[in-house]
């Protein structure tokens, strides 16, 4: 049996999570710590001293909650034996005035992207295709398959269809506050930067949503309305007419050398695990860090994971205001999960309890070390597009294709995505950099998993060494120099625009 190891995150820290694979049998000793008094599984937490009823658990220098009953040292601690405290009070938080670590930039930092009129640059060169309501899905997917087969072959400089099929439009309260919410977010996923300004819209005629609101501003002609249309045939050709225009003028577009300063990266995760919060999302944090050095905007997102560890981030916004707009979103999702019945318990996932998580609180700790250590400088409504540079609390859904649509809507040229349990996950339009928190992953989806963090936790990498590998993998995929395997695989989940508003 390999060395037994464990890993415990903070001096207060009461319980450490056992390192090796399929975890230590009862008897186990660690030197200087407990001895196992039960088998306790891998990524799960054990009792490092007797902990009382009601006493705190303690895991990164916080309750995650307290003991339901008396623990004993060396015990395994599962979610069963850990009571959730109550969220964080919103109205008494720290806004601003946290002090930062320096962060000198990092000069000259360039990719090879391409360059858009309006001014942004793109990491892929994509024929974007956005359907104004679910009716037209079938006809523009036969449409996308006769593109990809008849016509992409003659444009080899463009990489590929993103076709940004939602069920949105039909019977929808168009005019209800909370429509702002989908509608925003399809209008600006069809300005992606990785359109190159050449979105096509296709519509039903009898919609509420309408495809001009859509389609970027003097450009009727990207508009395709299928009831205008004779019949299917008719349909399909004007779909690919339109189609072949904007493949003809995207197959112009070469990689130039660009500013890192102008990527959006969106961090995320999914299928997490106790390995989460000190491995892969550390080292995500490391590079979020770099990318902001170097003058990028990263995005980091999913309210519920980020609601019970707010109050350690509230502190970092750049002004009171920004303070009380990351305040502002934890209010709105609150009482959009109280008026669906639910609560933020509901977050947290069979699989993440079995790697080892008792609670959304274990949770939320480690997700948000995704965001790195700096400023946040803004905040994201769902879908809503950046107008700064730097670290964004994009506002959405953890729900990862809920996050990802609307991450793609604030304008992402890559995402970055940790998984503990493993998840296939990709996107058409921008590529996804899987990370797996623990070696166990990497080795079992080797041809899914595009960086092993896991190799933090065994003491064979550090943070930084990882976090600056993770780096130079964004900086190589925006370029194109590199393809994640999600894009090798061709592996695209469905789009999932966040609807909080009634359907009629
Ligand atoms: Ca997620």
């Amino acid at each position: 049996m390999d060395k037994p190891l464990f890993i415990k995150i903070d001096p207060k820290d009461n319980v450490a999570i056992i390192v090796n694979e399929g975890g230590l049998p009862a008897g186990t000793a660690f030197p200087g710590g407990p001895t196992l008094v039960e088998h306790v599984p891998q990524g799960h937490k054990v009792a490092l001293r007797d902990i009382a009823m009601d006493e705190p658990v303690l895991r990164y220098g916080v309750p995650i909650g307290y003991a339901v009953a008396d623990i004993k040292t060396g015990s395994w601690i599962d979610e069963s034996k850990v009571r959730m405290p109550v969220a964080p009070e919103l109205d008494s938080m720290q806004l601003g005035g946290a002090v930062f670590p320096p962060a000198p930039p990092l000069e000259g930092q360039t990719f090879l992207g391409y360059k858009n009129a309006d001014g942004s640059v793109a990491s892929k060169n994509m024929l974007g295709i956005v359907p104004s309501v679910q009716c037209v899905s079938g006809v523009v997917a036969h449409a996308v398959k006769r593109i990809e087969a008849e016509l992409l072959p003659k444009y080899p400089n463009v990489d590929g269809v993103a076709y940004l099929d939602h069920v949105y439009g039909c019977g929808v309260a168009i005019n209800a506050p909370d429509a702002v919410v989908p509608i925003r977010t399809i209008r600006n996923l069809a300005t992606h930067p990785n359109f190159g300004g050449e979105v096509l819209v296709v519509g039903l005629g009898c919609e509420k949503l309408l495809p001009t609101d859509m389609a970027p501003p003097a450009a009727v002609s990207t508009i395709v309305m299928l009831q205008d249309e004779k019949g299917f045939a008719g349909q399909v050709a004007a779909i690919m007419r339109l189609a072949e225009e904007r493949l003809k003028r995207l197959n112009e577009r070469r990689r130039e050398v660009c500013p890192v300063a102008g990527l959006v990266v969106g961090v995320q995760c999914g299928g997490s695990d106790a390995f989460s919060g000190v491995t892969s999302n550390p080292a995500v944090g490391y590079a979020a860090d770099l990318l902001v050095r170097a003058g990028a905007t990263v995005l980091f997102s999913e309210v519920t994971e980020v609601r019970d560890a707010v109050w350690l981030l509230t502190p970092r916004a750049a002004t009171k205001e920004i303070g009380q707009a990351i305040v502002r979103e934890m209010k709105w999702y609150d009482d959009y999960l109280d008026r669906g019945g639910a609560d933020r318990a509901a977050n947290t996932s069979p699989g993440n309890k079995k790697g080892g998580l008792a609670n959304i609180v274990e949770k939320s700790l480690g997700s948000i070390v995704k965001s790195g250590s700096g400023p946040i400088v803004e905040v994201l409504k769902p879908g809503e597009k950046p107008t700064k540079k730097g670290l964004i609390f994009a506002a959405t859904p953890a729900s990862d294709f809920v996050c990802g649509t609307e991450q793609l809507a604030s304008g992402i040229h890559l995402q970055v995505f940790t998984t503990g349990r493993g998840t296939p996950y990709g996107l058409a339009a921008a590529p996804v950099v899987k990370v797996s928190t623990n070696s166990r992953l990497a080795a079992q989806w080797p041809d899914l998993i595009d960086v092993n963090a896991g190799t933090i936790a065994t003491g064979e990498e550090t943070i930084e060494q990882v976090g600056k590998r993770i780096y130079d993998l964004i900086l190589d995929v925006a370029s194109g120099r590199k393809k994640v395997w999600a894009d090798v695989h061709g592996l695209y989940n469905s789009l999932s625009v966040f609807n909080p508003a009634p359907i009629t």
